[in-house]
């Protein structure tokens, strides 16, 4: 009997196609099994299984290019977080229901992948950027976002195990095909939460990749909107600067998000009933590889309309051109130099 079900993967992949998804891939549950540790891997959420199958939504480049613009944060944290999710809530229902009716178990993730009582807080039950990358749609860049030929870094994904045999990708993509090592993910991260030295370390299948650590604690005073220094020059810039406690209880945060906090960012986040109504996403945003991405794509790249200048919100409030850093650092970083 063949080990996988090439008819049933085609069917799953064209499902999740006509359901709405950026892209669609494969992921062996085997080899995501062997690369995450215990208690986040594909067999601890669904036992027996044995692939996961990997959507992504893209981020829409207006919402991260006014933002990197300083023009507004609101579109992307609607259409790159809150509502994206609920998009991704689609495709994990319709498509997990779907696989369950050609009679294999399926686990529908939600979007925002955040389990209560997790054994490392900020983890989901499943990585979804590894499970990208082991369905040879993603590499990682050195932020440790997952990044695509199609889009680099702006997309959110989302996996399913299941129990389906379905064929697996053939190859994992090395880095060097979507991040140039720049370093403008670490450059504008203003938490530091970035850190490279020395950088975090995997494998997925053959490959090894080498990314930024990402400091969890340093992140979410950024994201959660509790420091002026997040967005420095921007009207969205969150005017408060809420005391930081090293490592606060669950009542903690809650009283520093809904009553500390700077109170526009309050009666915004009441008012769509999202959380995070800052949700930094600066790492996303001055990715090199999102923007070019963007830039194959648009029909006038060739002149400076639209986004396809590389025009940024620079510290004192002004549009400015980025700048381009030397890049070996960040080569030899990533093993390519
Ligand atoms: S979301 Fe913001 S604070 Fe967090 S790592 Fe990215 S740039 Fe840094
Ligand atoms: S900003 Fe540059 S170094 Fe960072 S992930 Fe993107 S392409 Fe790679």
């Amino acid at each position: 009997m063949p080990k996988y079900n090439e008819e049933l993967t085609k069917k799953v992949k064209r499902r999740a196609k006509y359901l709405g998804a950026s892209l669609v891939g494969i992921a062996s549950a085997d080899i995501l099994n062997e690369a995450l540790e215990e208690d986040f891997r594909p067999e601890d959420v669904l036992p027996g299984c044995r692939s996961v199958v990997v959507v992504s939504l893209h981020i829409p480049d207006g919402a991260l290019e006014i933002m990197r613009r300083g023009v507004s944060n609101y579109s992307y944290n609607l259409f790159g977080y809150a509502y994206l999710n609920r998009e991704l809530d689609f495709l994990a229902y319709r498509l997990s229901n779907f696989i369950e009716d050609q009679g294999y178990a399926t686990v529908p993730i939600p979007g925002r992948n955040c389990s209560i009582g997790a054994r490392k807080p900020s983890y989901g039950m499943l990585s979804f950027r590894h499970a990208a990358v082991a369905a040879g749609l993603a590499s990682f860049g050195l932020s440790g976002l997952a990044l695509t030929p199609q889009y680099g870094s702006r997309q959110r994904f989302l996996g399913l195990p299941t129990t389906a045999p379905l064929t697996p990708a053939e190859t994992i993509m090395t880095p060097d095909k979507v991040c140039d090592g720049c370093l403008e993910c670490v450059a504008h991260c203003p938490a530091q939460a970035l850190e490279i030295k020395p950088p975090h370390v995997c494998k997925i299948g053959d490959v090894s990749f080498n990314f930024a650590r990402a400091i969890p604690s340093k992140c979410r005073i950024m994201a959660s909107g509790l420091s002026p220094k997040v967005w420095p020059g921007a009207k969205f810039n969150p005017k408060v600067e809420v005391p930081v406690i090293p490592e606060p209880t669950a009542e903690e945060v809650y009283h520093q998000l809904w009553t500390q906090r700077d109170a526009r960012l309050r009666v915004l986040e009441h008012s769509e009933a999202t959380f995070g109504a800052t949700n930094c996403g600066r790492c996303m945003a001055f990715c090199s590889a999102g923007h070019e991405a963007m830039k194959k794509r648009l029909k006038d790249s060739e002149k400076t309309s639209g986004y396809a200048d590389d025009n940024v919100l620079a510290h004192d409030g002004r549009i400015k051109p980025l700048i381009p850093k030397p890049k070996e650092l960040g080569r030899r970083l990533l093993g390519l130099s």
